[in-house]
């Protein structure tokens, strides 16, 4: 086999086009490839199809994938056809897409690294600079969103996580059920919501069929979701409300560790997980417990409060009815504070016992996120931050063309 047909067959070319020359340069570390199609070919019309004559060319060069350490490039004189109906038109060639300056093969590599490392990396690594690997990164995320339909999307979680140094933020919409990232907005504030249902309805979805959302206990989602999903239900975050419930119970420890110095070393002991805690810990909490401690109290109070995640449905809804009666006149105002809250978001917290819906799944993408931080880094701007996360956690920009 001639090297030129190794050429032809490596770059995928149909029988219109043939390499007419290559040249290789190991001083310059570089492989030049000359394409050129055959004399009279006709191709079709990039609007209707219609096979077309040769109007005129524009002299095209293309960066392709490495040919071993050496950069590749791919030249071509790229036909624009007369069609009788739709005028002169340049013509769509089967290695690239119009007007980008790589080959597909080397967009898709792009791609596949873009997963794995930042994209300045990436840009030291091939020699380019990052502003052009962005674009087509931004490409592929771009066109698979435009293809993205919601008309299945029911149940909805909804996070916030800070973008650079946690000055601006970002808002994730994650469907429940499939577990992927399908709307990412700037902000946090109710606005996002209005934002989220537009995009919801430019995807085939339907805002009335959204059933349930999940999300923490921010005022600002609350608030959106009733203004712009009135029907749909909310679960709070239940471990946003245990935090909640940690902080009151810690409140207490630091009020009264002012007569008890003891109590001063013993904040992780109150606040870890029962069964997280080492043989000692255990044993130093047990000595705690039987003192009189308006902590000790407090911390029973939070296992009881515990205990009721375990149940479901009404069951559960009536362990926290007893619990809130018990805290609301526990004399520990931290606590009470606490049951209060309970109480003005009664629905929200208690209808975890029907969806059992939890933020977990947002915190699990949120380290995706992070890394997606980093990925985004070395670019200052908040959209590819965006498209980075639509790209890991949403799976947009995929390798299938
Ligand atoms: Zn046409």
């Amino acid at each position: 086999m001639k090297d030129l047909d190794l050429f032809q067959i490596a770059l995928g070319l149909d029988d219109k086009w043939f390499v007419v020359k290559s040249e290789f340069d190991p001083k310059a570390k570089r492989l030049d490839i000359y394409l050129d199609f055959k004399p009279r070919e006709v191709f079709p019309c990039p609007e209707c199809g219609l096979e077309s004559k040769v109007h005129d060319t524009n002299e095209k060069t293309w960066r392709h994938l490495n040919f071993f350490q050496h950069e590749a490039y791919i030249h071509a004189r790229v036909p624009r056809v007369r069609c009788p109906k739709h005028g002169v038109k340049l013509i769509e060639i089967p290695w690239a897409r119009k007007h980008s300056g790589f080959t597909i093969l080397f967009e898709m590599v792009i791609l596949s690294m873009a997963d794995a490392m930042p994209v300045n990396t990436i840009a030291k690594l091939v020699g380019e600079t990052d502003k052009r690997l962005w674009r087509i990164i931004t490409y592929y995320v771009t066109r698979d969103l435009k293809q993205q339909d919601l008309s299945k999307v029911r149940r909805v979680g909804v996070d916030e996580t800070s973008t650079k140094r946690g000055h601006n933020y970002v808002s994730l919409f994650v469907d429940m059920d499939t577990k992927k990232v399908i709307f990412v907005t700037e902000g946090k504030d109710s606005y996002t919501l209005q934002a989220f249902k537009q995009h919801l309805l430019k995807h085939h979805g339907n805002p009335d069929l959204i059933e349930e959302f999940s999300c923490d206990m921010s005022p600002a989602f609350i608030a959106g979701i009733r203004d712009q999903f009135p029907a749909a239900h909310i679960t709070f975050d239940r471990f946003h409300v245990m935090k909640l419930l940690n902080r009151a119970l810690d409140e207490v420890r630091r009020e009264e560790q002012a007569s008890e110095p003891m109590l001063k070393t013993s904040r992780y002991l109150w606040l870890k997980n029962q069964q997280n805690l080492t043989a000692k810990q255990r044993k130093k909490l047990d000595s705690f417990s039987k003192l009189k401690l308006k902590t000790a109290r407090a911390y029973r109070l939070k296992l009881v409060f515990q205990q009721a995640f375990s149940y479901d449905g009404q069951l559960g809804t009536y362990a926290l009815k007893k619990w809130y009666a018990w805290a609301i006149r526990s004399r520990l105002e931290p606590i009470k504070q606490f049951a209060r809250i309970l109480k003005d978001h009664w629905n929200e917290i208690t209808r975890w016992f029907e969806t059992k819906l939890t933020n977990g799944l947002l915190e699990g993408l949120n380290s995706l996120v992070q890394a997606a931080k980093a990925r985004a880094r070395g670019y200052r701007s908040t959209r590819n931050f965006k498209i980075m996360i639509y790209m890991i956690a949403g799976n947009f920009g995929s390798l299938s063309t």
